[in-house]
């Protein structure tokens, strides 16, 4: 039987894989995308980030996701507590180049991403879920089942993991290591007439910091919210509910969520996730690389997954069309890659890192903005996904988090409670164009 042979297999269709292959095709690769599902499916990871923005045009898809999908000009963090909250605008961080991104619905956003692989050139082949990897030869083998139930194996001369939190490569070679600290657990719904504010900043996400929890608000159409609250995972186990009770009884105990929840009306199953917080110790092999969650995953919080997911496919097809030029090459690109990849990483986990185990210093810092020395507009830079690369960036953060570090002792900032008021007051967000 005859054998496929590709330049690079792609194995998951989500927004890590559509963009690798958008981006190999058009340098003229031969791609496959072998993607399990068939899309439109659901996902989770509906909020975007700015710096997305460069490689959307680079793939040429700006247009169609600007007829698509609602903008978002920032966010806004609130106090459980209900007596303060901070609106920030990414046109305000630190030297910005970018005033938005997208809110997005997954399923309807990876398809149209998907499409546009195939309308550039590359082969999508859904409903194929990838059963089995051989290499050999300076190829790898993949085998598959088809949306027919048939096996089939392809040939590549690389493949690419984009499968996302089934971290295929990553379970095969057994690389996966999870953050122990980041044992949490979610559960998230649609909700339609939540209400929201009229312009701009109805097209915010709004996060509302509890002591043990925090929820988000996403408006996803003009009358469609995503709800969900994220806790540890023993505090989900010690509720002993089902995720749907769960949510429920969150947004009941919860009035800065309640008090524009009076309309709303549930129109989609209650979904949980848990156990989702890792990184594969190794994220290049011989033949491979790993990209998006299938490379790691850190936590929802400031909603860098999808960032992450295309800015590490973006760097992976640059390194596999320049490594496809001159293999002499790989070894010091592929190295280069996993040390990129790692590193915008790490950013993340900080910042993620600061906000759970620093949890009550670090929302009275942020939510008590000061422009001092632009430390605020610094941080919203990194919140909307530039990796702080430059010193000006790296001595600002470094003080934001010292200044959370030093108010465990000395409250430079007023304290909060991060516990629920029974009766609700008008939201207290603020618009101050700037956090810290
Ligand atoms: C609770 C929660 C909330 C989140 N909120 C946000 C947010 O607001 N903003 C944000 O940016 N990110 C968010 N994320 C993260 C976001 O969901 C992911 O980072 C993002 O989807 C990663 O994209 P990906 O392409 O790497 O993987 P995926 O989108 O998961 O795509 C992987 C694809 O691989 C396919 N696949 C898997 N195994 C196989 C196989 N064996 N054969 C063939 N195909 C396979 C799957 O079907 C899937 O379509 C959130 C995550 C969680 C858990």
């Amino acid at each position: 039987m005859e054998i496929d042979t590709y330049d690079v297999a792609i194995i998951g269709g989500g927004p890590a894989g559509s963009t690798a292959a958008t981006l190999l095709a058009r340098a003229g690769r031969r791609v496959v995308v072998l993607e399990r599902d068939k899309f439109p499916r659901f996902h989770i990871g509906e909020s975007l980030l700015p710096f997305s923005m460069q490689t959307f045009d680079r793939l040429g898809v700006r247009e169609k996701l600007d007829r698509t999908f609602l903008p978002k000009f920032g966010g806004e963090i609130v106090a459980a507590c209900g007596t303060k909250g901070v609106k920030f605008y990414f046109k305000d961080g630190f030297r910005s180049r970018r005033d938005r991104s997208y809110q997005v619905t997954r399923s309807e956003f990876d398809k149209l991403l998907l499409d546009h692989s195939r309308e550039n050139g590359a082969e999508v082949r859904e409903e194929t879920d990838v059963k089995n990897i051989a290499f050999e030869n300076e190829r790898v083998r993949v085998d598959i089942e088809n949306s027919a139930g048939a096996d089939e194996t392809i040939e590549a001369r690389y493949l690419l993991d984009c499968s996302g939190r089934q971290t295929v490569l990553g379970n095969f070679y057994n690389l996966k290591k999870n953050y122990d600290h980041l044992q949490k657990f979610s559960v998230f719904a649609h909700y339609e007439n939540v209400d929201r504010p009229e312009g701009i900043d109805g097209t915010l996400i709004r996060m509302v910091r509890g002591l043990d929890r925090w929820f988000w608000m996403i408006p996803l159409t003009t009358t469609r919210m995503s709800i969900g609250v994220v806790m540890d995972t023993a505090t989900f186990r010690a509720m002993k509910l089902s995720p749907e009770t769960a949510l429920e009884q969150c947004i009941d105990e919860q009035p800065m969520v309640l008090e524009r929840m009076k309309r709303a009306e549930r129109v989609s199953p209650v979904y949980s996730a848990g156990d989702y917080s890792y990184r594969n110790t190794k994220l290049f092999g011989d033949r491979w690389l790993l990209a998006g969650d299938a490379a790691g995953f850190i936590d929802p919080v400031f909603s860098s997954g999808v960032f992450l997911a295309i800015i590490s496919a973006e760097k992976a097809a640059d390194t596999l069309d320049e490594v496809l030029r001159d293999e002499s090459r790989k070894r010091r690109l592929f190295k280069k890659y996993a040390r990129t990849v790692d590193y915008i990483m790490d950013i993340y986990l900080t910042i993620v890192n600061s906000w759970y185990r620093r949890g009550k210093e670090f929302i009275e810092v942020f939510l008590n903005p000061t422009d001092t020395m632009q430390i605020a507009a610094a941080v919203n830079a990194v919140l909307a996904g530039n990796e702080g690369k430059s010193l000006a960036i790296k001595w600002r953060m470094w003080l934001f988090y010292f200044f959370v570090n030093a108010q465990r002792f000395l409250p430079l900032s007023p304290r909060l409670s991060l516990v629920p008021k029974k009766e609700t007051s008008p939201s207290p967000a603020e618009p101050v164009g700037a956090i810290l």
